[in-house]
């Protein structure tokens, strides 16, 4: 950003709000402000983690983007036998999210975390997270359907990779109490798709409305 001291910036995260500021001072590293006025309080946000097989870089980072505006909170690569994009670049995910966080007036930077191998990420959530378990397999329950029989708390919705899910993943998955499998609808959706059809059902019944 090409700031300059004495310049008004606004200045935000998830647990002081929104503040209006003034650039106090510039060094290479470091950016020093003097905060203003408060003008936003934080705000809880909807515990939603999207766990998806990371995707070739164009359409990733799009999704990405996309799951940032729909509010998601953690987003965690998940490799699965079918991924074949082996590295993912966290830092330049990482920009991407707060660039889009600052796009969309969240209060917060979705946390990227390292990817992990998809059993791992499962049983690694947090007590009492339902997965939505997005399984092209096709015999599932509509989203929304599932939806609305869930409790509130904690949730993750589950894509796979261009590929789809192998038979053993599925039996994994579909094996787990707190795992729901859940269809998108009679086509089979991109994988980018797949998660923002997700992400943008979940947000109309479970998102966070002012
Ligand atoms: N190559 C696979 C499709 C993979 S689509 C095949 O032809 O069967 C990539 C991911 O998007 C899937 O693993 C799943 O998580 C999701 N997805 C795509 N279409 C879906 C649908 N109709 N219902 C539920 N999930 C879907």
């Amino acid at each position: 950003m090409r700031v300059k001291t004495g310049q008004r910036v606004r200045i935000f995260n998830g647990t002081d709000g929104e503040w209006l500021a003034t650039i106090q001072a510039i060094t290479k590293r470091h950016v020093t402000v003097r905060l203003e006025t408060k003008i936003r309080r934080p705000a809880p946000e909807p515990q939603v983690t999207l766990l998806l097989a990371p995707i070739k870089r164009t359409p990733f980072d799009y999704v990405i983007q996309k799951a940032v505006e729909l509010g998601v909170a953690r987003i965690i690569p998940v490799l699965t036998e079918r991924t074949i994009v082996a590295r993912v670049n966290l830092e330049r995910l990482t920009a991407n999210a707060i660039e889009a966080a600052e796009q969309s007036d969240r209060l917060t930077v979705p946390e990227i975390a390292a990817p992990a191998a998809l059993g791992t990420a499962v049983r690694g959530l947090a007590a009492g997270t339902s997965v939505i378990f997005c399984d092209e397999a096709g015999d599932a329950a509509p989203l929304a359907q599932a939806l609305s029989k869930m409790p509130g708390g904690p949730m993750a919705i589950l894509t796979g990779p261009e590929g789809g899910f192998s038979p053993q993943e599925r039996a994994m998955l579909r094996g787990q109490t707190f795992v729901i499998p859940v269809s998108l609808g009679p086509r089979i959706l991109r994988a980018d798709t797949a998660a923002l059809a997700a992400l943008a059902v979940w947000q109309s019944t479970h998102g966070d409305w002012k």
